[in-house]
């Protein structure tokens, strides 16, 4: 018998998206050509979901009433952002099915759990541990050596909630920096290149995975991601076998983003978002099936397309008033994707550019 968390569901279902984002608003246009409707749920009003969803519950994530009627609108539920408090989820699960699953979202609102997730399941993550006192980071840093990078537990995102530290002398900033939250210090990777997978798993266990990608950041956000990454046919394969044992071990339903480092002693996962990811954007040029439509492919209970990529591509964010320059970087080969926000601020991701740069052989 089909587990009712999985059913199929038929064009014309009504998908509901916790967060109002860029993510949101691509995930939404993806279920419409899909025939779905969407219905956000989002505190912000004009927010950029807002505008190509069906339906908007705008409201606050601790609002029961809300969350109650909202589960009630939808026939399956997924997010564009990990940091749903759990509480919401209580209320909604009882309605109605949230696809990725409870497990995959807790899993990755925490460092600290991700990486003994990672660990556990034979993954290589940097060497890490928990910190919650000046005498934890002490005994961290005897463990780990240096350089090395304190992070927040939870809630960081683009690099926030992050203190680097190249000698014993800065751990008394790093404490401050996280103002009271439990942290993870992790040591220092002298990584090659960053690469991330992007990779989607189906309600009856079929996995499909984006060709990795390779990363550049700047003061902790994505600039810009490639493909093809140069890697060895080997590198390509373990990127799809460690992808798809994350995928297995949580029992994913949905689209995941998974960050690693290139380094010489194999890939190391730095992070796993349980959504569709920015480093994925480049699906949308390179690839007859994108994320985000493979997401909606498995959230509603349908195959996978095939996500193989015809083109090579270079995806570019538009951040900040980069987004003004956008007369001269549009180029005929050049997709333009913009995520209506009323203003302009400094990091703040207004858009991005994906430029086509040959064909795949
Ligand atoms: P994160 O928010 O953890 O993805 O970190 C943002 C960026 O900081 C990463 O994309 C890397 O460029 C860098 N970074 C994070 N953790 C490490 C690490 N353990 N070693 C080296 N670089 C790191």
């Amino acid at each position: 018998m089909t587990d009712p968390k999985n059913k199929v569901l038929k064009p014309g279902a009504t998908i509901g998206i916790l967060g109002g984002g860029q993510l949101g608003r691509m995930l939404s246009v993806a279920a419409s050509r899909l025939g779905f409707k969407t219905c956000i749920f989002e505190p912000q009003s004009d927010c950029p979901a807002s505008h190509v969803a069906n339906y908007h519950f705008k409201s606050d994530y601790f609002n029961t009433d809300a969350l109650t009627n909202f589960a009630k609108a939808c026939e399956v539920i997924t997010f564009e952002f990990e940091n749903i408090p759990t509480t919401a989820l209580d209320i909604i699960e009882e309605i109605t099915p949230i696809h990725p699953n409870r497990n995959a979202l807790a899993t990755s609102q925490d460092r600290f759990t991700e990486k003994n997730f990672l660990t556990r399941i034979g993954l290589q993550t940097a060497p890490y541990a928990a910190v919650e006192t000046c005498e934890d980071l002490e005994k961290a840093i005897d463990q780990i050596g240096m350089p090395a990078i304190l992070k927040t537990r939870r809630m960081g995102y683009d690099g926030k909630g992050q203190s680097r530290l190249m000698s014993p002398d800065d751990a008394a900033q790093a404490m401050t920096d996280m103002a009271g939250a439990p942290a993870v210090l992790e040591g220092f990777i002298d990584f090659s290149v960053e690469i991330s997978v992007i990779g989607t798993r189906s309600a009856d266990g079929a996995i499909s995975c984006f060709d990795p990608g390779k990363n550049v950041h700047q003061n902790g956000i994505l600039r810009s991601t490639t493909v093809p990454a140069k890697l060895s046919r080997s590198q390509r394969t373990d990127t799809v076998l460690l992808t798809a044992n994350i995928l297995n071990a949580l029992d994913y339903v949905g689209t995941m983003g998974v960050e690693l480092f290139v380094t010489p002693m194999g890939l190391i996962v730095n992070e796993i978002a349980p959504r569709v990811h920015n480093s994925g954007h480049w699906t949308q040029a390179g690839c007859a099936i994108d994320q985000f439509e493979q997401h909606i492919r498995a959230i509603a209970g349908w195959p996978l397309g095939d996500g193989s990529r015809h083109s090579n591509v270079t995806m570019e964010n538009l951040i900040g008033d980069d987004v003004n320059r956008l007369m001269y970087i549009a180029k005929t080969n050049t997709a333009i994707h913009l995520y209506g926000k009323a203003s302009v601020k400094p990091g703040r991701k207004m858009g991005h550019i994906n430029t086509i740069t040959g064909t795949s052989v």
